[in-house]
């Protein structure tokens, strides 16, 4: 599987671009990836998350560290990449965080940085031991 953005190769299983968050092809065809390149039109495709408080989160970090991006939000979101059957929607809520091509490597420095917080607090907040709730 490739990437059609920036081209890594992953292997079988995986249906998604680990740094671009956008959707893999089996083989790198060239009506495909202008597609991709005139949908976005100077914005990437960046993030794909389904936790609305991750999603605030980003983007207090971006508007804080300048990074200009959109969000596609909704739950008919995969309505915007394919033809999908109305009648399986809605979906899921899901948001797609889109960043300018130029604000790209400031973005991922942000959301790796907010990973990092995410796994201190999560391992903090495990300190008192496995209790388990009831
Ligand atoms: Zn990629």
């Amino acid at each position: 599987m490739i990437c059609p953005r920036c081209h890594a190769e992953f292997r079988p299983g995986f249906t998604v671009c680990s740094d671009c968050g956008i959707a893999l092809v089996e083989e790198l065809d060239e009506a495909a990836v202008a597609v991709i390149e005139e949908e976005a039109g100077g914005l990437e495709p960046f993030h794909e998350t389904g936790s609305s408080d991750e999603l605030a989160a980003i983007l207090e970090a971006f508007e804080e560290h300048g990074v200009a991006y959109v969000v596609q939000a909704g739950t008919a979101l995969s309505l915007l990449s394919s033809d999908v059957d109305p009648g399986s929607l809605p979906e899921e809520w899901q948001a797609r965080l889109l960043v300018v091509g130029a604000h790209r490597a400031r973005a991922r420095e942000i959301l790796r940085e907010l990973r990092r917080q995410a796994l201190d607090a999560s391992a903090a907040s495990r300190g008192g031991g496995d209790r388990t709730p009831l």
